[in-house]
Parts: structure tokens; C-alpha cells; sequence
């Protein structure tokens, strides 16, 4: 078995050669390691090999590992689905929410933010394959939904999050990722305040590189560095 840290040397790399050979900067793709069932040990495992971002999914298992390792060097990404009463526990402990897909939570994160006088960094995520076992806004909801935030004081609205349907063919995925930099752009085009919409959080361990060929700027990775779950 190979070390947290081949895991991680290696898909730097990957990352970097991708990135390179569709004319992007490498460190325009920001790696995020996904952490979620895996314990203290073994995440800072990662944190010794270099790993700086972290990705956690289930709220209260993620404020305990982040209040014990209680390194402010890291930055935490909620990439789970957020309940609005769990919104000020994500608000707390976390620089980016990718998971925003309703007014109610967008709303809740705001008011929970202003409470702490942050500006939350947030991702709208897009139910890109419209799967009613998937979270996410829909497809033809998103404009609405940044129409309704966006005037939000306490709230960055950072890009969009997706997660296509698994396919074991990672080129199937393509077609997904390119929609949801259509919906960015079609957000562009109406040209609201303070939105820059600089991210696109897409890929995951089978697809990341093709996420990364179609502009991600943010992939996140979990079995790939921690092995199975
Ligand atoms: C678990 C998870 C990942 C990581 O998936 P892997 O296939 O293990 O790389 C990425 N994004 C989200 C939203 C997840 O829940």
C-alpha cells in the first residue's frame, strides 16, 4: 500500500501536468483532500505530507476533528449537504460552503455570519444531472437563486460546485462539467455586484483531470489520497 504521501506527490503532479498541458497555471487548480470517516491521525497524517485544504462532510464529525487538531494553517471546505439548523456550526469552522443549493440556507448563513462579523466565502452547488438522490439547485433555478443572494452583506458568492452522476468512464463526465461553466457564464452575463465567480469546484478522484481540462479550480479528492472509505 502506498503512503498518504505518494498519494498526495502523485496527484500534485497529475494536477500540475494536466493543468500544464491545457495551457493553465497549476496553481490556478487548488487541491482539496476530503477527509470525511477518516480519523485525526490519519489527516494529519496528510497535513505533515503538505496537505493544506480539507474537505468534511458531516458537520458534527468534522467540528471534532477540526477543534482537535486546531490548526489555523489549514483551510476547511463543507462539501456536504448543510442542514439550515447546522448552518452556524459551518459558519464557525469553515472558509468556504460549497454546498449552498436554497434560499433558506443561503439565508440562515448570512444572518450566522453577520452574528460573527464574517463575510462567508460560498459556493452554489448545481444538481448538474438533475438526480432527485442528489442535492444541489436546479439547473434552471440557479440565475434565480443568485438574483435572491446576492445582496446579501455576509456572504461571498465564490463560483459553483457540481457533482455529475458516477461513471466509471471519467470522460462521460465531461459533458457535465462543461454545463456548469455555461451556467457560470450565463451568471456573468447578468452582471451583478460584487460576484466574481472565480471558482468551479468539480472533480473528484476518477475525474479530476477532466475537470481540470474543463476549468475546475477547485477538485476534490478523497479515495485517491486516504484509499477506500
Ligand atoms: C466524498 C466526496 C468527494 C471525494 O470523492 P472521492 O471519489 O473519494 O475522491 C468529493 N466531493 C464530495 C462532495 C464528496 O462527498
Amino acid at each position: 500500500m502506498k503512503t498518504i504521501k505518494e498519494n498526495l506527490d502523485k496527484i500534485k503532479t497529475q494536477i500540475d501536468e494536466t493543468a500544464t498541458s491545457c495551457d493553465r497555471r497549476p496553481e490556478g487548480v487548488q487541491l482539496i483532500a476530503v477527509s470525511k470517516k477518516k480519523s485525526v491521525k490519519i489527516i494529519q497524517e496528510a497535513i505533515d505530507a503538505g496537505a493544506k485544504h480539507f474537505g468534511e462532510n458531516y458537520i458534527q464529525e468534522a467540528v471534532e476533528k477540526i477543534e482537535i487538531i486546531a490548526d489555523d494553517t489549514i483551510t476547511w471546505h463543507f462539501i456536504g449537504h448543510l442542514q439550515s439548523n447546522k448552518a452556524k456550526f459551518a459558519v464557525k469552522h469553515f472558509e468556504y460552503i460549497h454546498t449552498v443549493d436554497k434560499f433558506k440556507l443561503a439565508k440562515e448563513i448570512n444572518k450566522q455570519a453577520k452574528k460573527i462579523n464574517k463575510v462567508q466565502k460560498i459556493l452554489l452547488q448545481i444538481n448538474i444531472g438533475e438526480e432527485l438522490t442528489k442535492s444541489g439547485a436546479r439547473i434552471d433555478n440557479a440565475i434565480d437563486l443568485v438574483k435572491q443572494i446576492h445582496g446579501f452583506e455576509n456572504l461571498s458568492l465564490q463560483g459553483l460546485m457540481c457533482m455529475p452522476p458516477y461513471f466509471t468512464e471519467p470522460e462521460k463526465a465531461r459533458t457535465y462539467f462543461q454545463q456548469l461553466v455555461q451556467i457560470r457564464e450565463k451568471i456573468l452575463e447578468q452582471n451583478f455586484d460584487n460576484i466574481t465567480m472565480e471558482h468551479l469546484s468539480m472533480g473528484m478522484s476518477n475525474d479530476f483531470k477532466v475537470a481540470i481540462e474543463e476549468g475546475s479550480t477547485m477538485v476534490r479528492v478523497g479515495t485517491s489520497i486516504f484509499g477506500n472509505r
